[in-house]
């Protein structure tokens, strides 16, 4: 299968004509495109000749091996190494961002400075490299959706098991298909503190329903939250995550992970005292809780 023929979906025509305009369903901007202009992700794009199209599908800009506690999952095929994936673009605009160089690019690369990585070529690659697992990674995967439902029945017929690092803002029609295509995910769930969220262009009630349903849906599930100094550093709101979790399963992982200055943010390191703090919280409450990044 050629990525070429993979068509960008979860988008309808909303208004036609000469005011015509597409609304995007992937992920929970919900975006309204009008023809010739594209989503906040800036990957996904309308115009009223071509219809809807997401010209990075199957297009990848990093490809490595890593050892899957580097996604972080620590409980899913622990010792393991893991194929690893990623585009460019992402759905929020966090301004710390450690892969900004690929989620929120000075200069977007176009489609064909990418490579192409079939479903068929991922999986000799994977196997070649002697793996059993790929990762979408790095950018936002579900910037790749379609590609990634594509693959998924490719690599599984061939023994390999695919896995989500995403900030999990996806519409809940496409948590339903992923759940369905995925064995693992780690979800960065970024604060508890709901108007922080939407400052970093993401809605917490969105991220919460989509842990929830992957978690009771059969998919491993792994959380990751990063402490950023005047960010996200609140205790209180820090209770309230480890209160959520615990509500929905104490067997699920939890990453706290430390922060160094990137992007837009220069606030220093997360002090590793304070680290250790929320760490002692959550082990009270949580069965597996990891410090990362110390
Ligand atoms: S994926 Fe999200 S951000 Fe991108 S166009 Fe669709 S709704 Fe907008």
């Amino acid at each position: 299968m050629s990525p070429n023929a993979i068509e960008a979906g979860w988008w309808r025509v909303e208004r036609s004509g000469d005011s015509s305009a597409a609304r995007c369903g992937l992920c929970r901007h919900e975006c309204l495109i009008r023809t010739g202009g594209g989503g906040r992700c800036g990957v996904r794009f309308f115009a009223q000749s071509e219809g809807f199209s997401s010209p990075y599908l199957g297009r990848f800009i990093s490809a490595a091996i890593d050892p899957i506690e580097k996604k972080p999952l620590h409980h899913w095929r622990p010792g393991t190494r893991i194929m690893s994936l990623g585009g460019v673009g992402c759905n929020m605009v966090c301004p710390f961002c450690q892969n900004h160089h690929i989620s929120h690019p000075a200069r977007m690369p176009s489609p064909d400075e990418l490579s192409e990585i079939t479903p068929e070529a991922l999986v000799r690659l994977t196997v070649d490299a002697g793996l059993s697992s790929v990762a979408y990674t790095y950018n936002e995967p579900t910037m790749q959706v379609e590609y990634i439902l594509a693959a998924s029945p490719v690599l599984e017929e061939n023994g390999i098991a695919s896995v989500l690092v995403t900030n999990g803002m996806f519409s809940e029609a496409l948590c339903g298909e992923m759940s369905g295509a995925i064995s693992a995910a780690n979800v960065d769930v970024k604060t508890f503190d709901p108007e922080t969220y939407r400052a970093l262009g993401g809605k917490l009630e969105a991220v919460k329903s989509n842990v929830e349903r992957l978690a009771t849906g059969g998919v491993h599930v792994e959380l990751t939250n990063l402490i950023v100094p005047g960010v996200s550093d609140s205790m209180e709101d820090f209770v309230r995550l480890v209160e959520w979790i615990e509500g929905i399963s104490r067997e699920i992982p939890l990453h706290i992970s430390r922060y160094f200055p990137s992007f837009r943010c220069n606030a220093p390191p997360t002090d590793v005292a304070l680290m250790r703090k929320f760490s002692a919280h959550a082990s009270a409450h949580l069965k597996h809780v990891h410090l990362g990044n110390v």
